[in-house]
């Protein structure tokens, strides 16, 4: 499978080398078991046509004014929503999050709405900028260990009744999906744990399948 990471801003390099760990024959740190390779080639996306051939999308942190301005820029918005309504999985990442939600706050700002959430950008405030925490997910249904790190992050405030939250810190959930949408309020890439990229992938062979 070919998996794009919209390369305009932000981490992006860093979503292909996890595709590529993510790839690799694994042994399953928390279940022991061992897990297949996944054949993931991941490309970088920086024009519209860019996205024709890809089975799925990561729309990487940034910033995420910033983004929407290359995005508008490059027109991008058409594009990725069409992109959404052919069935092709998307996974945004904190900024990518922000651009994808419903409704954005603080300040409110434009955003695609191909999940149904409500989102409060930098909402951790200046002491607690960035952070690292450990947590649990529920991946297809099994608990998984994952690591978080936590930069200038958004909030999820409110969650569509149709959003499944994956994963919780504190009360806050920081990782969920709608249908082909996943979003993570945090940054996987900056990790040695695949998990969450994954179970992205995972979503991605599924919708290849269908
Ligand atoms: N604070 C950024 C924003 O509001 C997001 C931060 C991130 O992507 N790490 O767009």
């Amino acid at each position: 499978m070919r998996i794009g990471v919209l390369a305009l801003q932000g981490d992006f390099a860093l979503h292909g080398q996890a595709l590529a760990r993510a790839g690799g024959a694994s042994r399953g740190r928390s279940t022991g078991e061992g897990r297949p390779p996944v054949d993931v080639e991941s490309v970088e996306v920086r024009k519209p046509a860019d996205l024709a051939d890809l089975d799925g999308l990561i729309i990487p942190g940034g910033e995420s004014t910033t983004l929407l301005r290359l995005m508008a820029e490059w027109d991008f918005v058409p594009a990725i929503e069409k992109f959404h309504a052919a069935g092709k999985p998307i996974f945004g990442t904190c900024a990518g999050l922000i651009v994808l939600a419903r409704d954005v706050e603080n300040p409110r700002q434009f955003s695609l709405g191909l999940i149904d959430l409500s989102v409060e950008r930098n909402a951790y405030g200046r002491q607690r900028e960035s952070f690292e925490a450990r947590g649990e997910a529920r991946l297809d249904g099994r608990p998984t260990a994952i690591e978080m790190v936590f930069i200038r992050a958004p909030r999820i405030r409110r969650l569509g009744a149709s959003v499944e939250t994956l994963a919780r810190h504190g009360d806050d959930p920081v990782l969920a999906r709608q249908g082909d949408v996943l979003v993570a309020t945090f940054h996987p890439e900056l990790t040695d744990d695949p998990a969450v990229h994954r179970y992205f992938c995972e979503i991605v062979r599924r919708a290849r399948a269908r």
